[in-house]
């Protein structure tokens, strides 16, 4: 049995208490592997590694940090069909998304944040009397904890910059997809990092999580997961003045006005719907549609959606694979009959599917789209995280303002229409921390992200993630 185990100093070791976590396939339901189940041990010697490492790699030439991040991300590349495999085999999604989109993309995290490295700069003010300087100096070891929806590339989104700025990392990605952050410890050391300057950590988040954020040396925690962690984080790390950076959940609207592109908006919204299986903290879930172009739009959506091929994730035609596993899918199902209960109506899916053959017991369910819900309910309220949609519908711009801003979340949000000079009002009315206008998940990984309230605190991406991950002082000379 494959096992995963820590990758510390520079090596893969077995976790001190000598502890496994079965590690399950989901779309075949069949065990693949065993991770090694961390405690505060293991995340000690990670952070001695790291301590050991700090001085040299935080005092290395930039271009030397450049060269050996930038191999980084050409190595991700060259390893693209393994590390997209690995990625599919423990998430169940489509395999065309992990090797279109995600390995891609975590090779861009490293190939920025590389040029990055090269490129920050920090500020200077003069005065009448004096002149001030500011001196952007890495925080030591830092920890970043990282999610199971899109494994190695929010690892990397997290890992880069704090390398790129001079710190030395203890990583832990999820439990349910630590396969590619295992591989990654290899990578790294065929790139020429210097062994301690990243470790990763194999493990429960109670456990070995915990330990990470417990941890008093650990002075910087980067945390994207959900908001229930992310308070349980807060309340450890707060009391303990470290640096925090919280990327949490979502329930983000969509806003579809009478006046968009019909057949554009239904085709991008049946993809902020549904690509992962809705199990990206940006996908839309609330979709608003003014009630003139409602049963339209809604009848063009049914007939989208139900030409999405379920499948086999590993079937190059799938669009739409597994869950994350066998408990999120009876949270998501339980989510569907609350939104029975609530008085909605199924338009379209609302059950698990059984494949045939490899998968047949693995976690699918067909993508939902429900409607007839009041937007204070519960359904509409809390983040399902799942292929599930409600439908709502709006007179004018006042009324989707505030359907869109009626929720504690404030991730994402989406606009469509081709009143452009509407688009720039009502984005500036909206309280999420991203906006797309007739767009979705377009990114340039110098823009801030994050979300407002119970999405989160802070921003990553670019110079906010450089800055995040640096102490800045002030440094003043009298004239
Ligand atoms: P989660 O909060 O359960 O776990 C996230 C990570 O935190 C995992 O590595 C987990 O092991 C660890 N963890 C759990 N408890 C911990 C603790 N007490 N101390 C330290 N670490 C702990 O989230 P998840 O189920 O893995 O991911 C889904 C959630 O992530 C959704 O809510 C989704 O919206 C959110 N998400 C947000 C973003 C964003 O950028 N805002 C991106 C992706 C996912």
């Amino acid at each position: 049995m494959n096992k995963i185990l820590n990758f510390i100093d520079g090596v893969y070791i077995n976790p001190q208490n000598n502890e496994w976590i079965d590690k399950i396939n989901p779309a075949t339901g069949l065990k693949n592997a065993e991770i090694a189940s961390s405690d505060i041990q293991d995340v000690e010697l990670a952070f001695m590694a790291s301590q050991k490492a700090f001085e040299e790699w935080s005092s290395f030439n930039p271009n030397l940090r450049f060269r050996i991040l930038n191999r980084i991300s050409e190595l991700i590349e060259e390893k693209k069909s393994g590390l997209a495999l690995a990625e599919t085999y423990d998430t169940g999604k489509p395999l065309k998304l992990s090797e279109e989109f995600e390995i891609p993309r975590a090779a861009s995290n490293f190939r920025f944040f590389a040029t990055a490295a090269l490129q920050f700069a920090s500020e200077s003010h003069s005065n009448y009397n004096s002149i001030n300087y500011t001196l952007r100096q890495p925080i030591g070891s830092v920890g970043c904890i990282s999610p199971w929806n899109l494994p190695l590339y929010l690892f990397t989104w997290k890992i880069a910059p704090a390398l790129a700025s001079g710190n030395c990392v203890i990583a832990k990605p999820s439990e349910l997809s630590p396969t590619t952050a295992s591989m990654l410890g290899q990578i790294c050391n065929e790139a020429g990092l210097p062994n301690g300057v990243l470790n990763i950590i194999q493990g429960l988040g109670s456990r070995a999580g915990a330990a990470i954020v417990e941890h008093p040396g650990i002075k910087a925690i980067s945390f994207t997961g959900g908001t229930k962690t992310g308070k349980i984080i807060s309340s450890v790390a707060g009391p303990m003045f470290k640096k925090l950076s919280l990327e949490l959940g979502g329930k983000n609207p969509c806003l579809i006005f009478e006046d968009c592109d019909l057949e554009k908006t239904v085709s991008e919204v049946s993809r902020l719907a549904f690509s992962n299986q809705g199990q990206i903290c940006l996908c839309g879930s609330r979709i608003l549609i003014q009630e003139s172009i409602y049963e339209k739009f809604k009848k063009l959506l049914i007939e989208k959606v139900s030409k999405l091929r379920i499948g086999n994730p590993l079937d190059p035609n799938t669009q739409f694979g597994s869950l994350i596993s066998e408990d999120h899918k009876k949270k998501v199902l339980s989510y569907i009959q609350l939104a029975v209960e609530e008085g909605g109506t199924i338009l379209h899916g609302g059950q698990e599917i059984k494949l045939e053959g490899q998968c047949a017991n693995g976690s699918f369910i067909l993508p939902t789209i429900i409607e007839g819900l009041h937007a204070q309910c519960r359904t509409n309220q809390e983040e399902i995280f799942g292929p599930v949609i409600t439908l709502q519908k709006f007179s004018g711009d006042d009324e989707a303002i505030e359907l869109a801003n009626n929720s504690d979340y404030g991730l994402a949000s989406t606009i469509w229409t081709k009143n452009i000079n509407k688009a720039h009002q009502i984005s500036s009315k909206l309280n999420t921390g991203i906006v797309w206008i007739n767009c979705w998940l377009v990114r340039d990984l110098r823009t801030p992200f994050g979300g407002m309230n119970a999405s989160g605190v802070g921003r990553e991406g670019g110079w906010e993630a450089m800055r995040f991950f640096t102490e800045a002082k002030n440094v003043c000379i009298s004239y």
